[in-house]
C-alpha cells in the first residue's frame, strides 16, 4: 500500500494542495486519502502536502459548501464519474 497523501482515513477530509510546477495553492473541502486535484493550470495531479479532519469546529466545511468543487480536476470524482461528495465509504 503507498500512502500519497498525509491522511490515510476513509472519510472526504480538507485539503490543501501546493503545485510543484507553477507554485499555486488551493485548498478543498473534497480531499480523500490518496487521490489528488489537478492544477489548472498545469494539468498536473497534485496531492495534498496538508489535509485536516472535516469534524475540526473551524467553519471550513461549511464555507465550502458555497464554493463549487472542480470536478474535472478531481481524481477522485473522475474515477467515480460523478460527484465525490456524494460517495460513501
Ligand atoms: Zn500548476
Ligand atoms: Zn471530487
Amino acid at each position: 500500500m503507498s500512502s500519497r497523501t498525509p491522511y490515510q482515513g476513509k472519510d472526504r477530509c480538507f485539503g490543501e494542495y501546493k503545485c510543484s510546477s507553477c507554485g499555486r495553492q488551493w485548498m478543498s473541502g473534497n480531499s480523500w486519502a490518496n487521490y489528488g486535484q489537478e492544477c489548472k493550470e498545469c494539468k498536473i495531479n497534485v496531492y495534498p502536502f496538508k489535509q485536516t479532519p472535516l469534524e475540526k469546529p473551524d467553519g471550513l466545511d461549511k464555507s465550502d459548501l458555497n464554493k463549487p468543487h472542480p470536478q474535472n480536476l478531481c481524481e477522485k470524482c473522475k474515477k467515480l464519474g460523478r460527484y465525490c461528495r456524494d460517495s460513501r465509504f
